[in-house]
């Protein structure tokens, strides 16, 4: 996602910054290519429009142009914008949570196209409630027109650990969602959540049925789920649905895709919803709370670091997240750190997601595609590092041309396999360097409490 327009926008921002001075027209320019940038990337038009009004109005003011670095106070001004864009205002930059602050059961409504992921989207949500808020939840599927769309929830119910209401074949989306209510408040559910019917195109009839359900059931929240993949459309979608019901936020899917991130870049503008949750894969727990800030981070290349340590925190002993994140602040990084990324990697499920969060790991997760690397190949890494002297693993500048063949024989790989780890190792020590350049990481220590 965004890898495209990441890269045009890095572009655009290399030549500004290489830059002593710039002149209005620079910006002019600039941001001329920043507009062309957002509009392949499928961004609505009127929405790329008033960004660049925006920006190019803050950019061409005397202060920056005349400042000592122009060049790195437009990007931060494109950032700040970006971060807007993306729906920072509602929530400081950070993710908008849910809103359950009401009398249980709390009403969470689900709607949406056909396909847009929305039944997986209400089971992994009902997950999150329970495992990360600790409420009871239950969910009931209103979905009387796709063919199993109800026992497709009941299965997810099981999978998730979280109870569904019994099918009644033939009953009618109010009649359930009149009988779910009285179900939760019987059984103590703190939250209830309600997979409404999809249809292939938004139609009056589906938005009648919409407003009755909401009408008898009160939501909470009226969380519209959109499709990330299907970029402009996605947005026409979230245009209509916002037009007939009250909705109170967005859950973006597919993300984990190679949309080209216009739908994440319009959706606030055009729906005046945040998004609450983008939703990465198919798994259960492929749920990420959207972070505007992070995301805008992620587009102009600078890596997101922080989502990479709650995420390596969550995974690995809170021990090794502390070492690993004084390591990184120090911009440290040993063949012991390489393994430990590694580890997490395959805990996270495989090599892509992390390189695509770091600063400076494009380039090398470009390499490692290129290359045919899949999560075989980080196990053949482990071996290789598994046969390092703990003195080599510590300073991996001592392997020598004789060091190397032995580590390939005891690892049963080729000395081409241990050079391409060392080059690894090398891209990546030099991504810390730079994160450890930008400052980037000293509230990540204090998360830590160090
Ligand atoms: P619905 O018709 O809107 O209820 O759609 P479903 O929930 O049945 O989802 C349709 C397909 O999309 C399923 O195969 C899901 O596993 C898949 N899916 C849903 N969300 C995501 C996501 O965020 N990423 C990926 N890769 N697949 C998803």
């Amino acid at each position: 996602m965004f890898d495209t327009l990441s890269d045009r926008l890095g572009g655009v921002f290399d030549k500004l910054r290489g830059r002593g001075a710039l002149n209005e027209q620079d910006v002019r320019d600039a941001m001329r290519e920043v507009r062309i940038a957002l509009l392949e990337a499928d961004v609505a038009l009127p929405v790329a429009r008033r960004f660049i009004d925006d920006v190019t109005e803050k950019a061409v003011g005397q202060s920056v142009l005349r400042s000592v670095t122009p060049g790195q106070q437009v990007v931060k001004i494109v950032n700040d914008a970006l971060v807007e864009m993306l729906g920072g205002g509602d929530g400081g930059g950070e993710a908008v949570g849910l809103d359950l602050n009401a009398a249980p059961p709390v009403v969470i409504m689900m709607v949406g196209l056909q396909g847009s992921g929305k039944t997986t989207s209400t089971a992994k949500l009902a997950k999150l409630i329970k495992e990360k808020h600790g409420k009871k939840a239950m969910m009931a599927s209103l979905d009387v027109n796709r063919p199993a769309a109800q026992e497709q929830l009941k299965v997810l119910g099981e999978q998730v650990g979280v109870a569904t209401l019994p099918i009644i074949p033939g009953q009618q989306p109010v009649d359930i969602a009149t009988r779910a209510l009285n179900a939760a408040k019987l059984q103590a559910v703190d939250v209830l959540l309600l997979d409404t019917a999809g249809r292939l195109h938004v139609d009056q009839a589906l938005m009648e049925e919409m407003k009755a359900v909401s009408a008898i059931s009160a939501p909470k929240e009226i969380l519209l789920v959109v499709d990330s993949l299907t970029g402009q459309d996605a947005v026409n979608v979230a245009q209509s649905f916002a037009g007939q019901v009250s909705l109170t936020g967005v859950i973006l899917t597919r993300m984990d895709g190679d949309a080209r991130g216009g739908a994440a870049l319009s959706m606030r503008a055009v729906t005046g919803k945040p998004i609450k949750f983008a939703g990465t894969g198919e798994k259960m727990d492929a749920l990420e709370p959207f972070h505007p800030a992070r995301v805008a981070n992620r587009i102009l290349g600078m890596g997101d670091i922080v989502s990479m340590v709650e995420k390596a925190a969550a995974t690995i002993e809170v021990e090794d997240a502390e070492k690993l994140a004084q390591r990184m602040a120090k911009g440290q990084f040993d063949m012991n750190d390489l393994r430990m990324q590694l580890k997490q990697m395959q805990n996270m499920g495989g090599l892509g997601m992390l390189a695509g969060m770091m600063p400076g790991m494009k380039k090398a997760k470009a390499a490692m595609a290129a290359s045919g690397m899949d999560d075989r190949v980080l196990l053949r890494m482990d071996a290789i590092i598994g046969s390092m002297t703990p003195k080599e693993r510590a300073k991996p500048e001592l392997l020598n041309a004789k060091r190397k063949i032995r580590i390939a024989n005891g690892s049963g790989t080729q000395v081409q396999d241990v050079n391409k780890l060392i080059k690894m190792h090398q891209e990546m020590e030099r991504a810390m360097k730079q994160i450890k350049k930008m400052g980037g990481l000293k509230g990540l220590a204090a998360m830590f409490g160090k």
